[in-house]
């Protein structure tokens, strides 16, 4: 369920036509509705009933602050993978005490503004991350809190570039060394070991795989009590899949209660990092129709959104509904168009789907479900500028990112003295 519906045949968000958006701003933009947003964390929540588990919304899948700041406001701590989404999200008003931070590679830098900050846990992911870490808190003279995460060795059955979770994956510290881990950072003045942490993966759509880890990490938890360490967290990750189509997945109760019954009378304080299943379909990509081109195999909808705003196509196959912003007349019978980017790759494209008969230049279209891993993975690829991104809150929106324009790039790029020319004119069109 989502809020972008048909009102008189004209797709709004929430309450404000997406045209008038268009209008205003020009396209492509991202569009995000704030009631999917707080529906999404309280159906969430609402799944784990008295459990009451610190659900650290995953940053990484849409990082725009006011985002962030949506979500902190119904309770939300967050999941940070680097110094920069550490910024973001305490910009947001992420009190410190709710923030994770995870990742496979953490400088230096980024450790001693987590631990400056006072954030609830650093989940390390590597023995000699331990090391870093015990440097670092040591010069600070501070005491890092620390969850080892875990590579369960388990596969989450998903696409090959989100599975997190096997052995052969960057992630986590392997499952036969892990206990080692925890018990070598409890010997280390500079570090407090609180818990243990897994992430199997992304757009999870089955509940044995998540049965599997979380049930290995529990299991790990009662050996480390056993040998009278203290392990008061599980931080059990994210991955919940959606819907891109008619896809069967998990529901968020259907997790609640493969978490129940893997972790079984386990006495542990939950942290769960979802991302995805918040933000998802909560967003849609809007793009105009630059041009329709008959092709000999197949009809080609050109628009001026490419790979470089939302790359999940091209990344992954991903294939994401796309909508026409005015309904087609009533009986027109779909006609299957490719829809591309201008972008000079094959691999822009957003894949065939049905669209109206009568769709011409001009009109817009919405890329949905495009909420999670659009905006934050876009690039300026074919020097194109970075798109607007606009929060709906019922019948009021506003702009929460600017589209930075070609002349902002280009100020930012100085000309070397030898090259004997001018520093770039930018003209401010
Ligand atoms: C990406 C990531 C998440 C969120 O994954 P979703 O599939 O968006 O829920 C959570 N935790 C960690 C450590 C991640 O890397």
């Amino acid at each position: 369920m989502d809020h972008f519906l048909y009102r008189e045949g004209r797709l709004a968000a929430e309450e404000v036509p997406i045209e008038r958006i268009a209008e205003a701003l020009g396209t492509p933009f991202y569009c995000y509705a704030v009631a999917t947003i707080e529906r999404n964390f309280r159906v969430f929540s609402g799944a784990f009933g008295d459990t009451d588990p610190l659900i650290c919304y995953a940053v990484k899948a849409n990082s725009n602050i006011a985002v962030i700041a949506t979500l902190a406001r119904l309770g939300a701590g967050a999941d940070v993978v680097s110094g920069g989404e550490l910024k973001r999200a305490l910009a947001a008003g992420v009190p410190a005490s709710r923030i994770v931070f995870s990742g496979i590679g953490k400088t230096s830098d980024e450790m001693a503004a987590a631990l400056k900050a006072g954030i609830l846990q650093i989940n390390v992911e590597s023995e000699s991350e331990l090391d870093d870490l015990a440097a670092v808190a040591g010069e600070l003279g501070r005491t890092a809190p620390v969850a080892i995460r875990v590579n369960p060795d388990v596969d989450a059955r998903t696409h090959d570039k989100i599975t997190t979770g096997k052995a052969e994956n960057k992630f986590g510290i392997d499952w036969p060394r892990a206990r080692a881990a925890f018990a070598r950072a409890a010997e280390i003045p500079a570090l407090k070991p609180v818990g243990l942490a897994v992430h199997i993966g992304s757009q999870v759509t089955e509940s044995g795989p998540f049965r599997d880890a979380f049930a290995r990490l529990a299991g790990m938890a009662a050996q480390l009590r056993a040998d009278g360490l203290g392990v008061e967290s599980l931080d059990l990750g994210g991955g919940l899949g959606i819907p891109y189509g008619d896809d069967p997945v998990l529901s968020p109760a259907e997790y609640a209660a493969a978490v129940a019954s893997a972790l079984g009378d386990l006495d542990c304080r939950l942290i769960l990092e979802p991302g995805r299943v918040i933000v998802g379909n909560a967003g849609v990509l809007v793009t105009r129709v630059l041009s329709v081109k008959e092709g000999i195999s197949r009809t080609f909808c050109v628009v001026d959104a490419a790979m470089n705003d939302l790359l999940r196509p091209t990344l992954y196959g991903a294939r994401h509904a796309i909508v026409p912003v005015v309904e087609a007349a009533a009986g027109a019978v779909p006609k299957e168009m490719e829809v591309v980017g201008p972008v000079c790759e094959t691999g822009d494209t957003f894949g065939v789907v049905p669209l109206p008969p009568a769709l011409k230049p001009g009109d817009l279209l919405a890329i949905r479900t495009a909420g999670a891993y659009g905006a934050v993975q876009s690039s300026t690829y074919n020097a194109r500028p970075l798109i607007p991104e606009v929060l709906v809150q019922g019948a009021d929106f506003a702009v929460v990112r600017e589209r930075i324009t070609v002349d902002d790039m280009l100020a930012r790029e100085p000309l070397p003295p030898w090259l004997g020319l001018r520093a770039v004119e930018v003209t401010g069109t």
